[in-house]
């Protein structure tokens, strides 16, 4: 669309020129509301005297200023770069759910770029070579101008915020960083696309940990936090920074509250994942006990595959919300540990250890929730259930072990 594009070159040219709306405003005659709705795209029309007067303000050359915008095309498109192909920005394009969402994203025609962060991730190959498509651009949610500069080169039409340290126990040994990342780094990329394109659809990857120790049961988007844990409470802070700048700038941006989902792509450190490569290396012959933290605790557990079209979903609606994605259904580590290990014929009680060493300082005993807003509004529907998602983990770590076994 023209004048949003024309908009993004106003911003970007004041942030470089280091000119405030208002510094802005007072030069060109106009008021500060004015320069936000120009800058918004709000504006339809704009005189070539106005044109010149923001050019010359801003040192650039009329003409590029008027290109941008289309001004003098009749061209329009729906789409932030013109080109009629919606463009996605994804962090955490590295974890487990950023490869899911590109191949979903690729698929449905977008051009997706994940962001990257630091001088080399291995795991930056693994991904590309899942999804030749992707591109990559580099930028830390722990650096706000990366961020900004990310989105000036990409110019997306959404943003999905997946990247935070996700890892629980580890947030009780970097509560700082976590918070840093978790946190804050959910406002850098929301202050990002309010800087650059307040029109960019965002998505924020908010977490079932939030409920903590929770207030009732099953868990809705009514139900009160009560984190448990710095993961915990760096999500509840990201979650109403979402909600915050959709209130407070009408920034079309969405929190997912996803309870626990999970793929043979999960992390080895996370306990289900833990479980199923500890059956395939127990069949392999490669280890001989498995040993986990507290297998009490229950949780609502999905497949991620499942949970990125949610994230899609949200952002394509005409009204931007806040959904609660579940399967609705509740499990123990103890009953995950039986399932995986007798999907291999083995009894789970002859190799499983629970050491404290591994529980968590507080934990959060029970999560089950209830998606029923997102299964109405958005038609979402889980498609693989408990008992499939543990055979489909075992099954892919018995073949990365090169091993079979009658599943
Ligand atoms: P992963 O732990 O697999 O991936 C986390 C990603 O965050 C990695 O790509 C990592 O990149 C990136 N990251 C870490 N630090 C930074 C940083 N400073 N700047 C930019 N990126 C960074 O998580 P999942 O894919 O499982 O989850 C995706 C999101 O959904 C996360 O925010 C998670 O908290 C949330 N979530 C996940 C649930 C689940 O069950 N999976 C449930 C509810 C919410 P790098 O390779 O560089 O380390």
């Amino acid at each position: 669309m023209g004048m949003r594009e024309f908009g993004n070159a106003i911003r970007t040219a004041r942030i470089k020129a280091a000119i405030s709306q208002k510094m802005l405003a007072d030069r060109v005659g106009l008021s500060r509301e004015s320069i936000s709705n120009y800058e918004r795209g709000e504006v339809q029309v704009i005189s070539p005297a106005l044109l010149e007067m923001f050019a010359a303000t801003l040192g650039l050359d009329s003409r590029n200023l008027a290109r941008i915008a289309g001004y003098l095309s009749t061209g329009d498109d729906s789409t932030t770069n013109g080109s009629g192909m919606k463009t996605a920005l994804i962090t955490g394009i590295t974890g487990q759910d950023g490869s899911y969402l590109a191949e979903f994203l690729v698929a449905k025609g977008y051009k997706v770029y994940g962001m990257v962060r630091g001088q080399h991730n291995p795991k930056q190959e693994l991904v590309q070579a899942m999804i030749p498509a992707l591109e990559f651009v580099d930028g830390d949610l722990l650096d706000q101008s990366s961020l900004v500069a990310a989105l000036e080169i990409t110019q997306p039409d959404e943003v999905y915020n997946l990247g935070a340290i996700s890892f629980v126990p580890l947030s009780w040994k970097q509560p700082v960083l976590t918070g840093e990342v978790t946190g804050l780094g959910v406002v850098r990329m929301l202050e990002a696309v309010r800087m650059t394109n307040p029109r960019t659809r965002f998505y924020q990857a908010s977490s079932s940990e939030m409920f903590g120790k929770v207030r009732e049961v099953p868990q809705t988007e009514l139900t009160p936090f009560a984190p448990r844990s710095p993961y915990g409470f760096a999500k509840a802070y990201g979650h109403y920074a979402t909600v915050n700048y959709r209130e407070s700038y009408g920034l079309f941006a969405c929190s997912g509250i996803l309870f626990n989902h999970e793929s043979p792509r999960r992390g080895l450190e996370f306990s289900t994942r833990k479980i199923t490569n500890g059956v395939a290396r127990i069949v392999a012959g490669k280890q001989h006990e498995l040993v986990l933290g507290d297998l009490q605790p229950q949780r609502d557990w999905g497949y991620a595959g499942d949970y990125v079209r949610a994230m899609w979903a949200m952002l394509q609606q005409d009204d931007a919300d806040d959904y609660v994605i579940a399967s609705g259904a509740t499990h123990s580590i103890e009953e995950f540990a039986t399932r995986a290990f007798a999907a291999v014929g083995l009894d789970w009680r002859d190799y499983v250890r629970s050491d404290p060493k591994f529980f968590r300082p507080a934990e959060v005993n029970l999560l089950i929730g209830k998606a029923e807003k997102a299964k109405c509004a958005l038609g979402w529907e889980p498609t693989v259930d408990f008992p499939n998602l543990v055979r489909m983990m075992v099954e892919a770590d018995l073949a990365k072990e090169g091993v079979t076994a009658q599943v």
